[in-house]
């Protein structure tokens, strides 16, 4: 190509980038504003509440797509202009809080759940109003409060000293990069250099399955070097309880295999300071066991015996796609957190209400819509998925990351998925 012509699209980018830029930096600084919500609530009901402003300086996230996050998730963060109304900033996810709220243990108790979210930090009074999905997949809102960036209540731990923390791969200013945190939970002090193993495999798993692959180069990962008084993680069905960071179980609504964590404000302390869009959390175990939650974080443990359950989590957590298996005994939707007649918000899942903002344009002509023909190899659109074996539908018959542990790949509508959000995340 002619230099002049290159010259001339480098500009041409640079304006671009110049404009986009332009917007975030006329409504926010390059700091960090977290808000530390309380989700509570039970099958009936859902209350927010708010425990503390805390701030930072540097902005990790987004500074493109400030109102597009990428799949809608159960609930999300709306920032406004206070004078105009003007949104300013959205931020999409799912809470552990709606997951428990479908259990038979909400039908007769009501729990709290830390749920910090950040957000940019405004110049101007804004507000923040928060939403959650109902069951009939519309978005509700449940609470509203302006925020006032001179409250001197706000927390500024800008001086405090920092989590010790290492870039394992660095592409450039957090800035612009999609920032990955690792976190270990249940390592014990004797045990770092095992945890910085385990960190460096965390990294070459993810970026050697694809798409992750494509896409390394727009990620920064950090490594979090935080120790725990015990080593392991506590196991309630054998009574082990263990003294670690994160306070990490596994049964977590008494389902043996769930693993998580629900000291998010403890999980968001120590990463004042740190640039992190994304949280993935490695256990110090080598019981099977796990969970990712959209925007939220994820957790996984043996990642030498199942290396690949690490990459079907953060599907979850990062690109909020669904689980596309099923229980051959459950074919009752209603058992899956899905409604018959409302569109999961999931990008690989449809109960055939809306397909079309599916993958509709991904099911090659002659196949049929659903798809009974379990030939069918490529994307078409099978019965079963979401935990149910009848009205949620996935988009292959077989072979998809998000189906089940031999799978060697994520489904072509997976893979889009993924694209899609590394695409609007990542700042040009
Ligand atoms: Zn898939």
């Amino acid at each position: 190509m002619d230099k002049r012509l290159i010259l001339a699209a480098l500009l041409a980018v640079a304006s671009v980038g110049g404009v986009n830029a332009s917007v975030y930096d006329e409504w926010f600084e390059d700091k960090t504003l977290r808000i530390d919500f309380v989700f509570s609530g039970n099958a009936n009901e859902s209350y927010i509440g708010v425990d503390e402003l805390v701030s930072f300086h540097g902005w990790a996230g987004r500074r493109d797509n400030l109102l597009d996050s990428g799949p809608e998730g159960n609930g999300y963060v709306l920032v406004k202009d206070r004078e105009t109304n003007q949104h300013l900033y959205k931020y999409s996810f799912s809470t552990l809080m709606q997951e428990w709220a479908a259990t038979s243990e909400a039908g007769r108790v009501t729990k709290s759940f830390e749920n910090p979210v950040l957000v940019p930090f405004p110049k101007k009074d804004v507000v923040v109003d928060v939403f959650f999905r109902d069951n009939y997949g519309d978005y509700v809102k449940l609470y509203s409060q302006t925020v006032n960036p001179d409250d001197i209540l706000i927390k500024d731990v800008s001086g405090k000293d920092v989590t010790s923390h290492e870039f394992i791969l660095k592409n450039g200013d957090p800035r612009k990069c999609i920032d990955l945190v690792l976190l270990p939970e249940g390592y014990s002090y004797d045990e770092r250099d095992k945890w910085e193993d385990d960190a460096r495999k965390v990294k070459e798993i993810l970026f050697g399955h694809t798409p992750f692959d494509r896409y390394e180069d727009k990620f920064n990962v950090i490594r979090v070097d935080t120790f725990s008084y015990d080593s392991g993680v506590s196991v309630p069905h054998e009574g082990v309880w263990k003294n670690t960071v994160l306070g990490a179980h596994f049964d977590t609504f008494y389902a043996e295999r769930y693993l998580t964590t629900v000291k998010m404000k403890s999980l968001h302390t120590i990463l004042e300071g740190i640039p992190y869009e994304h949280i993935i959390i490695i256990a110090n175990s080598k019981v099977y066991g796990g969970g990712g939650i959209y925007n939220y974080y994820m957790l996984t443990s043996d990642i030498d015996g199942y290396p690949q359950v690490m990459v079907h989590e953060f599907g979850h957590s990062f690109a909020g796609l669904g689980d596309e298996y099923f229980y051959e005994n459950i074919d009752d939707i209603s058992l899956a957190m899905y409604h018959k007649g409302v569109e999961p918000w999931e990008p690989n899942l449809t109960t055939l209400t809306d397909f079309e903002s599916k993958w509709a344009d991904l099911v090659p002509d002659g196949v049929d819509i659903p798809t009974t023909d379990a030939s069918v190899k490529g994307v078409g659109v099978f019965e079963g998925g979401g935990y149910v074996t009848k009205d949620v539908y996935r988009p292959v018959y077989e072979d998809c990351r998000m189906k089940n542990n031999e799978a060697k790949h994520f489904c072509p509508v997976c893979e889009r998925a993924i694209g899609r959000v590394v695409d609007l995340q990542y700042n040009k």
